[in-house]
């Protein structure tokens, strides 16, 4: 396995502000990065914003402001909200910048000095919301754009065209890796319905506006928006310039693995184009692209003109940012769709958060300072075969935990991990340590079950410290354990906490009047 791992998010197109669909791409990746640097792997995390397009030219229009200044506001917007979600990218690209400019600039020669651009004219159906052009079959009897559902329009323009056969053979090399991109689904949609169709040259310059890259060969055409977007994954790292060390060490070395993590919506550019792009460029192919499924309301896809967008930065001034972070993650299988509601929402936080995790804390420190003066008892193992089963449980649990988020699925992880912390209070209940305390030749029995207990307590914060970044150190404050015993090296450790002094923290998650709190999240979606 690697040990180096570069991962980012696709860059977002800052044409309206960010929502819980950009939240959660994010946040899954945040969680990648740090689970991997938790287990002191290096692991270097990108994202961005996509800031030139005839849509950003046209929004800015309407404003009365210049695109700049138009993409400068509203990706402030963006590195705010990242900032409040804790998210720990390493850089933050945008597109209208100098070093990316250049990238795409220098690409463009490349691939047209390699013969593998040329002009010629496009004629075609063209989505302008999308900006995208579409064949006929594509748009079908009705006229519909494939990705958005709204009405396209024939037109025509002089064009570079890529040549998109070149490479095929060497792209379909690259789908023979089973774990190149990820759900299969997706690697079958890509060769159904673009690669065996015949896949045509595409379109990468524009004429048609101007707010893009200029191409040097020819300064009234602009770089077509996504040939610009997709250097982005190049051009952060320094690729052709003088300071290309992080090129270098997270693209270039083969000890590296390079994961975008990407929406439904953008697989073709993904899996299709940008792997040929970098075949011309003679750059290396990524490891895995994973196809996240998309958050969805419940009247459909999240959409600003539905009115149902709902934006997490009033979730995380009143729920915090660990239950947003939380419930982003545990809400959505990878790799399908996922619906926000209200009611769903307050539940995660009572029974997930506020139950399995806050009340096992609270009820364990505070056995732990009743019936041993608050501190942990050393830890024995196999006293008995509940022991016993409770010990395989939480070395089979660090392990399919370790293997799915290896694979990035995450939700899969932390329920993994929740399952462990239900069975921690159902083994509460099943050893009934009140009962114990009154016997005491029970006493070495009620030691181990609160040895056990807060060991469990300590994994379990341990495995969910990638996603509760607020809660997880105020868990190990109470279990007394030192800023080097919380170390994951500590986590098949069980004697890590002997001896160590509990402290009563303060009430983790606090539990939600759902009737109360729903009412208010529907507010926060505009009434209803
Ligand atoms: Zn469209």
């Amino acid at each position: 396995m690697k040990k180096r791992f570069y991962i980012t998010t696709p860059i977002y197109y800052p044409s309206g502000n960010p929502h819980i669909g950009h939240a959660y791409c994010t946040t899954l990746c945040d969680i990648f990065a740090r689970y991997k640097r938790m287990r002191h792997f290096d692991c270097y995390f990108l994202t961005g914003t996509d800031e030139h397009g005839l849509k950003i030219e046209k929004n800015a229009q309407k404003e009365g402001v210049t695109p700049q200044e138009y993409v400068d506001n509203i990706t402030s917007i963006f590195t705010k909200l990242w900032k409040a979600m804790k998210i720990s990218n390493n850089d933050f690209i945008r597109t209208t910048e100098e070093r990316h400019i250049k990238v795409v600039q220098e690409a463009f020669t490349k691939m047209y000095q390699n013969d593998d651009i040329y002009l010629g004219k496009y004629e075609g159906w063209y989505c302008t919301p999308c900006e995208s052009f579409w064949t006929e079959t594509q748009v079908g009897p009705e006229h519909i754009c494939p990705d958005c559902g709204r009405p396209v329009e024939k037109a025509t323009e002089e064009s570079y065209f890529f040549k998109t056969q070149k490479y095929l053979p060497e792209l379909m090399k690259w789908y023979e890796g089973d774990k190149v991109i990820y759900p299969l689904n997706r690697k079958n949609e890509m060769l159904n319905t673009f690669i065996k169709p015949g896949l045509e040259d595409l379109c990468v310059s524009r004429t048609s506006f101007s707010w893009g890259v200029p191409i040097r060969e020819n300064p009234k055409h602009v770089a077509y928006v996504w040939l610009d977007a997709l250097c982005n994954y190049l051009s952060a790292l320094g690729y052709g310039s003088e300071h290309d060390e992080l090129y270098k060490k997270y693209w270039e070395s083969e000890e590296s693995e390079i994961i975008h993590v990407i929406g439904a919506d953008i697989t073709r550019f993904h899996t299709i184009y940008w792997p040929e792009f970098l075949l011309s460029l003679g750059v290396r192919l990524p490891d895995r692209v994973f196809v996240h499924g998309l958050m969805m309301m419940k009247d459909g896809k999240m959409s600003k003109s539905k009115g149902n967008v709902v934006s997490p930065y009033p979730l995380i001034e009143k729920y915090g940012v660990d239950a947003v972070r939380y419930y982003l993650v545990r809400e959505i299988i990878f790799g399908q769709d996922g619906q926000f509601t209200p009611e769903q929402f307050v539940e995660r936080i009572n029974v997930d958060l506020a139950n399995n995790i806050g009340n096992l804390v609270s009820r364990t420190v505070s056995m732990i300072q009743k019936y041993f003066d608050g501190k942990i008892p050393s830890f024995v193992e196999n006293v008995n075969e509940q022991d016993k089963e409770l010990e395989i449980l939480v070395k089979s649990t660090i392990e399919s935990y370790e293997n799915k988020l290896d694979d990035l699925h995450i939700t899969e992880a932390i329920v993994d991990v929740m399952n462990l912390l239900g069975r921690a209070n159902k083994y509460i209940e099943e050893s009934a340590p009140w009962v114990l305390a009154k016997d005491p030749s029970k006493t070495e029995n009620l030691k181990s079950v609160m040895a056990h207990l807060a060991y469990i307590i300590f994994v379990g914060a341990k495995l969910l410290e990638p996603v509760l970044v607020e809660k997880t150190p105020l868990i190990f404050d109470s279990l007394g354990a030192s800023e080097n015993e919380r170390d994951y090296s500590n986590i098949f450790n069980e004697h890590v906490l002997d001896n160590h002094e509990v402290k009563k923290g303060e009430v983790l998650f606090p539990r939600l009047d759902v009737a109360k709190e729903t009412e208010y999240i529907k507010g926060l979606m505009g009434g209803k």
